[in-house]
């Protein structure tokens, strides 16, 4: 859409500055406009195998349970949840997707006047969220380019962006687009610096896939700082993305006033069945890891072979850096049929973001890029 918008005066203040999110190209629309089939998607961070056998299986039960309205509390899920972290089960908030938990939280503690933190080149959801609460984001600068975790999260920048009004930092550990990770001994002094009264989000979507690298497990925090709230999500490394299932591990009092917020069913039946199953299929699990670890070799050594570097990364997707404008080569990847993430909305315009896929969607990706690079020269 173009142009004047007749009611954007009408609008929120905080929503008149927004853009909406633009999440990678679906299937569909690519192989409309270009008329082709077999189109691969390593765009959205989805795991190539998708659910597991346990949680299929919980699937095609709840079908029949579809006609009632969920459990507004979810509370075997999180009973299970609470058990596997070993907290009460009143520090358990279920959100539709870690997105809206995150949401959730804005919308509780953030109001115009006062300030939430995030650091520059984090997960795109915080400043759309922060903004649109008519709260004032300030960004904390990353690290160089040219350093280990290059473009990661600053502990220090982060510290120096607190004063009086915050009420909120979020970290992405790791972070996304990035893939860049805190240690454990940065994210423990990073907390202690915090004060008490300021809430700090750790969103950890990709825990799974990070913690085998020894990224530490935030939660082990919670009992020492009341002021953390841990945000995790079945979408990626469980293979629920299109379910929306995620959740927050906080202190009690954070868990009972964003209950109030919260909408009573925001989590579907399908969704507490198939969460809770996946919990239980670590062979999924451990099949998922071991894919994605040497699809992250994999495609970190092809693409060094063509002089593209990508960093370690502790998620499911890899940050490409072409040290010069990729658009071109995007272009050049979608016309071969290979869908990947333009990252230029996070201030990336020479980095694409590209998800594990399986082997052989990893195998393409490399040849549809060396193709793509020899002609973009
Ligand atoms: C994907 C992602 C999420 C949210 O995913 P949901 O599907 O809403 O659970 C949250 N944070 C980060 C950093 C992500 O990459």
């Amino acid at each position: 859409m173009t142009g004047h918008n007749r009611f954007e005066r009408f609008a929120a203040p905080g929503v008149r500055s927004l853009k909406p999110y633009v999440p990678g190209k679906p299937h569909s629309k690519l192989e409309r406009e270009l008329g082709i089939k077999d189109s691969i998607k390593l765009a959205s961070n989805e795991n190539p195998l998708g659910p597991g056998p346990l949680a299929r299986a919980a699937l095609s039960e709840a079908l029949a349970g579809v006609g009632h309205y969920p459990d507004g509390s979810g509370h075997a899920l999180r009973a299970k949840l609470a058990r596997l972290h070993g907290v009460d089960i009143a520090q358990v908030t279920l959100g539709n997707g870690s997105n809206d938990v995150l949401v959730l939280l804005v919308e509780t503690f953030l109001v115009p006047g006062v300030e939430a933190i995030y650091a520059q080149y984090a997960f795109a959801v915080y400043p759309a969220a922060i903004e649109a609460s008519g709260a004032t984001a300030r960004i904390a600068p990353a690290r160089p380019g040219d350093v280990v975790q290059p473009l990661g999260h600053d502990p220090i920048a982060i510290v120096a962006a607190i004063g009086p009004r915050t009420r909120m930092v979020f970290i992405a550990n790791p972070n996304n687009p990035t893939g860049t990770w805190l240690a454990e001994d940065e994210l423990d002094a990073l907390l202690q610096a915090i004060p008490e009264d300021v809430l700090v989000v750790l969103d950890e979507a990709y825990h799974e896939y990070s913690a085998p690298l020894g990224v530490p497990d935030g939660t082990r925090w919670l009992a020492r700082h009341p002021n953390l709230v841990v945000t995790r999500t079945f979408s990626k490394a469980f293979g629920l993305a299109g379910l929306r299932v995620g959740y927050a591990l906080s202190h009690p009092d954070v868990a009972n006033l964003i209950n109030r917020v919260r909408q009573p069913f925001n989590v579907s039946v399908p969704g507490l069945a198939a969460a809770a199953a996946a919990l239980d299929d670590r062979a999924h699990l451990d099949a998922t890891l071991n894919l994605n670890r040497a699809g992250i070799e994999q495609l970190r050594a092809g693409l060094a072979a063509l002089d593209v570097s990508a960093p370690p990364s502790a998620g499911n997707f890899i940050l490409a850096d072409f040290g010069r404008p990729a658009a071109a080569i995007d272009e050049l990847l979608l016309r071969s049929g290979v869908i990947v993430r333009p990252v230029d909305n996070y201030g990336l315009p020479h980095h694409l973001r590209i998800t594990t896929g399986t082997s052989a969607q990893n195998e393409r990706l490399l040849s549809s890029m060396a193709q793509a690079l020899a002609k973009a020269r």
